[in-house]
């Protein structure tokens, strides 16, 4: 065959392949215009998985004369010199969306500038154009586009179920409203109205319509010219996949890894494996910093400095995380109010002779635990102190010391709250939990997590000042793993020596261990160094390290803890909270579970039919 030129046509179904791959994409090319107009109200509707769409909105709208150009290729009017690339201010810039949906669909243009008299209207059939006629219309642009992909049947094939479909264009269309909060937006599914979303007062606001969920949090970072900012919801609401890890670059939703992999070490600690958390990150840079151009759909983006982006990113959540701001807070310890009697003098005068703390209704996972709750004699709280051993800590005493001068100097002044101090100690239920009340109510604290959390942490600073306790081993631990996992725990021998594990390699498929830290037992070598193994090799660089370290700590310290079951002294109990007062984050285990359940008066006193 001889080379020629391919039609236009040709080109723009070409270009449609890429541009508006699937429809939830051509939803996106059609906001993304719209917003670039200007506009401050749209409207949203979509049909049949998306093949029919209509964009509404009151923008700057164009004149009759420009109608045809903006269905050509490469006609815009966004950029004029390539220098342009590098100082976007426009979602668009490639000037092919339009012509790609022109080729591939019917689509009607009725577009009006505020100034005109009367609206104009093209249609394009499938890359067939109409002449422009003059229509009635408001100021502003609508664009239809029906019959997506008729003239392509392969394509077609390649479309999902309509729910499927619907199921992309909303999560599209939600990603759209996080990225214009002074943007109104109505959205209509199948004819219904979906949602609509008035103008917010910015990004917090706008994700709590988008997300449906209040209260959220907001956190911000600064590294060099990266400036991020964070809304995102308490770890106790989790979400199953990451889809609800929300990524903007200078106002563009984006597919970033690495964006992504900074959110997730964010919560490093707060989450059970399986679970993602439920947070947008909006990051600006200077333009110079970053390149939007490097994908047709505009979906994903290089920073000239990836590393910044990722600290930018961790930090804006991070820093707010470690605040905890979930964590009910006692105002200041003045405006504390005394809290007077107990929970079995307040039960004494009860009418209802009992209702039970059960699992569901303390919202606690641990489907095991129900306390039942009826009359002081019934419950196990007045208990007397046992004699128990508070768990061998010997092995941490050298570094307590470091790990409150170094606490008190990695947490500022102000973010130390003393709320778990506060709790007046009640009892201990179950062995299992220490029950506790404030003027909010009941909280019952589990000893198991909550121990947890400060060992992890105490070892965490420990670990970081060198300051671990080492055992030698006369004969190596083996430990047997695949021979990828062997080769990468051999390049990475200089750190784990740092971390205190001292490896040599026994064979293609053994390693040994000639020395570990004290608190680590011997049997969880074997998938403590799989699992750093497998981390390594899939990820390595520079944030790693700090995993392995809070992976092993997270370890390490829920074997060398207060396990439920143990009885323990008032005294216990309240150093134990004391304790927790040291740390941020002390609202959940290094696992992701929650160290505490609150149980306010109002809902006991609702329960007891004390008010309606
Ligand atoms: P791009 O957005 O990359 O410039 P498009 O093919 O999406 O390319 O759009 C082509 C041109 O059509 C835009 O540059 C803009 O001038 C015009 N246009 C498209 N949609 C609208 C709209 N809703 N309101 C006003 N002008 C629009
Ligand atoms: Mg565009």
């Amino acid at each position: 065959m001889r080379i020629q030129i391919l039609p236009s046509q040709v080109i723009d179904q070409i270009a449609a392949g890429e541009v508006v791959d699937r429809p939830a994409h051509m939803v996106k090319e059609l906001v993304e215009n719209s917003l670039d107009a200007g506009a401050k109200k749209l409207q949203i509707e979509y049909w049949e998985g998306g093949r029919r769409v209509k964009v509404t909105d009151d923008g700057c709208g164009l004149s009759k004369d420009e109608l045809s150009l903006a269905l050509e290729r490469f006609a815009t009017s966004k950029i004029q010199v390539a220098e342009d690339l590098w100082k976007l201010s426009t979602f668009g810039f490639r000037g092919e969306a339009l012509a790609s949906l022109a080729a591939v669909s019917r689509l009607t243009l009725v577009s009006r500038q505020p100034g005109d008299s009367a609206a104009s209207q093209l249609i394009s059939d499938f890359g067939k154009r109409s002449s422009v006629e003059s229509v009635g219309g408001a100021p502003g642009t609508s664009i239809l586009v029906e019959r997506l992909f008729e003239n392509i049947p392969a394509r077609l094939k390649f479309l999902k179920s309509e729910s499927a479909e619907h199921t992309q264009i909303r999560q599209t269309l939600k990603a759209l409203a996080l990225s214009r909060p002074d943007v109104e937006f109505h959205l209509h599914e199948n004819g219904r109205l979906l949602a609509f979303y008035p103008k917010a007062s910015g990004y917090r606001e706008r994700a709590e319509q988008v997300l449906e969920m209040a209260p959220l949090y907001e956190g911000f970072a600064q590294r060099e010219n990266f400036r991020a900012q964070a809304i995102f919801a308490a770890p106790s609401q989790i979400a199953k996949t990451s889809r609800q890890i929300w990524l903007f670059a200078q106002g563009r939703w984006i597919q970033d890894r690495g964006m992504q992999a900074a959110v997730l070490e964010a919560y490093r600690n707060l989450l059970m494996h399986g679970e993602f958390p439920i947070a947008a990150v909006w990051l600006e840079c200077d333009p110079a910093d970053i390149d939007v151009n490097i994908h047709p759909t505009k979906s994903q983006v290089k920073f000239r400095d990836p590393s910044l982006a990722f600290r930018a990113v961790q930090g804006s959540l991070r820093t707010r995380l470690e605040e905890a701001p979930w964590v009910p807070r006692t105002a200041s310890p003045q405006a504390k109010e005394p809290v007077s009697g107990s929970v079995g003098a307040e039960l004494e005068g009860l009418s209802p002779v009992h209702f039970a703390l059960t699992a569901e209704n303390l919202k606690f996972d641990d489907a095991a635990f129900g306390v039942t709750v009826s009359r002081k004699k019934d419950f196990d709280l007045v208990r007397e102190p046992v004699d128990v051993v508070w768990p061998k800590l010997e092995n941490m005493a050298p570094f307590q010391k470091a790990s409150a001068s170094e606490t008190i100097a990695a947490t500022t002044a102000g973010t130390v709250s003393a709320f778990w101090s506060s709790l007046e100690v009640l009892g201990q239920a179950k062995l299992t939990y220490i029950l506790c009340q404030n003027s909010q109510g009941l909280v019952l604290v589990d000893q198991h997590a909550a121990h947890e959390r400060v060992v992890f942490e105490r070892l965490m600073i420990a670990w970081k000042g060198g300051k671990i306790d080492i055992q030698e081993f006369l004969f190596p631990v083996a430990v047997s793993l695949s021979a990828d996992l062997v080769e990468a725990l051999a390049l990475a021998t200089d750190d784990l020596a740092r971390l205190g594990v001292s490896l040599e390699i026994l064979g293609p498929q053994t390693v040994g261990v000639r020395a570990g830290p004290s608190l680590l037992k011997d049997s969880v070598y074997s998938s403590v160094l799989e699992k750093m193994a497998k981390e390594m090799s899939e990820r390595g660089g520079s944030f790693s390290f700090e995993k392995i370290v809070g992976d092993l700590c997270a370890t390490m310290a829920c074997h060398s803890v207060v396990r439920a079951g143990q009885a323990l002294s008032t005294e216990q109990m309240k150093n134990l909270l004391r304790e927790m007062d040291e740390f941020p984050l002390s609202s959940f285990c290094p696992h992701g579970r929650p160290v505490s359940v609150e149980m306010p008066w109002s809902t006991l006193e609702k329960q007891f039919g004390r008010i309606p």
